[in-house]
C-alpha cells in the first residue's frame, strides 16, 4: 500500500536575529518545494532531499555551499552526507573546496561508488568523474564570510586567546571550544510513497575552523543516518560533542526501540546538553510518517510538509 509523502527540512539552529528570520524562512519552504515536487509525483525520498538541499546549498543565507562560513585561512571547506533508509547505501564528501553542491556529489559516491567517503581532492577528482560541476573555492566566497572572519579572528586577538577561551569554558571543560556564533548547516530528510526514508546533510562546517577539520554532518550516524526500520535523521549545532555522542544514530535507535522521533529527538537534545554541554538542532522521520524536530538553540530554521498541511518556522517549543 503506498504511503503518504513527509518531508522536513533544516537551515541551522542557534539564536537567528529577527533581521534574519525573513530569509531563513524563505530558504527553508523554497527547499521544502524543491523536495516536495519529487515526492509528488512519487519520487524517491533520496531524490526529495537530495533537491531540497541543493536549494539550500544554492542560497547564500546558508551554511553550506556558496555563502559558507570560511576557515582559519579564509577558504571554504565543505562536508556532505546523503544516506538511503532502505538499502543503507550512503555516500559522503568532506574537506571539499571546489564542489558547488556537495550533496551531488556525495549523492554521485552513493550511487556510483563500492566506497562510502570520499575527502579533500580525491572527492574533488570523483565528482568531476562523475559530472558533478567544479568551481574555484573564491566563487564560494561571499563579502559576508569574509568580513564576518576577519571581525573574529581580530576579536581573537585582541582578547588574547587564553582569555577568550576561559570566558567560554564551562563545567566539564569542552565548552571552552564552543563557537560563539551562528549554525548554519542545512540538512533534509523525507518518506516517499514506496515507503522509504532518506537523510542529508550539507555544511561549510564552523567559522575559523582549523583547515581539515570534520565536523559531524557528513559523518554517518553523527549528522545524518537513515534506516526504514528507525529513522532518517540530520542533525545541526556545534559538531564536536554531536560526533562524539554519535547523535543521528543514537536518535534512530531510540526510535527503533518503539519511541516516537517526536520523543527522541527532544530527548536527544536534552542528552547533547546534559552529558557535553552541547547546543544545536535535530529532525528526526520514521518510515511511519511520524516526524520530530527539535533543538537546543533559542532558535532553529525549520519547515514540513505532509498531504494535510505544511508548517515553517523558528521556533519549536518542546512536545
Ligand atoms: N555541525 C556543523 C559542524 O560542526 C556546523 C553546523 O551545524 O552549523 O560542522
Amino acid at each position: 500500500m503506498p504511503t503518504d509523502p513527509v518531508l522536513v527540512v533544516h537551515g541551522g539552529a542557534w539564536a537567528i536575529p529577527d533581521d534574519m528570520v525573513e530569509s531563513h524562512l524563505r530558504g527553508v519552504r523554497d527547499a521544502l518545494a524543491a523536495g516536495w515536487r519529487v515526492l509528488k509525483r512519487g519520487g524517491a525520498a533520496l531524490d526529495a532531499i537530495e533537491e531540497a538541499v541543493v536549494i539550500m546549498e544554492d542560497d547564500e543565507t546558508f551554511d553550506a555551499g556558496r555563502g559558507s562560513f570560511l576557515n582559519r585561512d579564509g577558504k571554504v571547506q565543505m562536508d556532505a552526507l546523503i544516506m538511503d533508509g532502505a538499502t543503507l547505501r550512503a555516500g559522503g564528501v568532506g574537506c571539499v573546496e571546489r564542489v558547488r553542491n556537495p550533496v551531488r556529489a556525495a549523492r554521485k559516491i552513493l550511487s556510483e561508488s563500492p566506497h562510502v567517503y570520499f575527502v579533500g581532492e580525491g572527492a574533488e577528482r570523483f565528482a568531476a568523474e562523475h559530472g558533478v560541476e567544479l568551481c574555484k573555492n573564491e566563487d564560494l566566497v561571499i563579502a559576508r564570510e569574509v568580513e564576518r572572519l576577519r571581525e573574529y579572528q581580530r576579536e581573537t586577538v585582541a582578547q588574547g586567546s587564553s582569555s577568550a577561551a576561559s570566558s567560554r569554558s564551562g563545567k566539564d571543560g569542552n565548552d571552552m571550544f564552543a563557537p560563539v556564533i551562528s549554525h548554519d548547516t542545512v540538512g533534509a530528510v523525507a518518506l516517499d510513497r514506496a515507503g522509504n526514508v532518506a537523510a542529508a546533510t550539507s555544511t561549510g562546517g564552523t567559522l575559523n575552523k582549523a583547515p581539515g577539520r570534520l565536523g559531524d554532518s557528513s559523518l554517518i550516524g553523527c549528522g545524518c543516518y537513515a534506516d526504514n526500520l528507525s529513522a532518517a535523521v540530520s542533525t545541526t549545532g556545534w559538531g564536536e560533542p554531536i560526533m562524539k555522542l554519535v547523535l543521528a544514530k543514537w536518535t534512530a535507535d531510540r526510535v527503533s526501540a518503539g519511541n516516537l522521533p517526536e520523543w527522541a529527538a527532544q530527548e536527544a537534545m536534552n542528552y547533547l546538553k546534559q552529558r557535553l554541554n552541547g547546543h544545536g538542532g535535530i529532525i528526526a522521520l520514521n518510515a511511519r510518517g511520524q516526524f520530530g524536530i527539535a533543538h537546543n538553540t533559542p532558535r532553529m530554521a525549520w519547515a514540513c510538509k505532509t498531504v494535510k498541511k505544511e508548517e515553517a518556522g523558528v521556533e519549536r517549543s518542546a512536545p
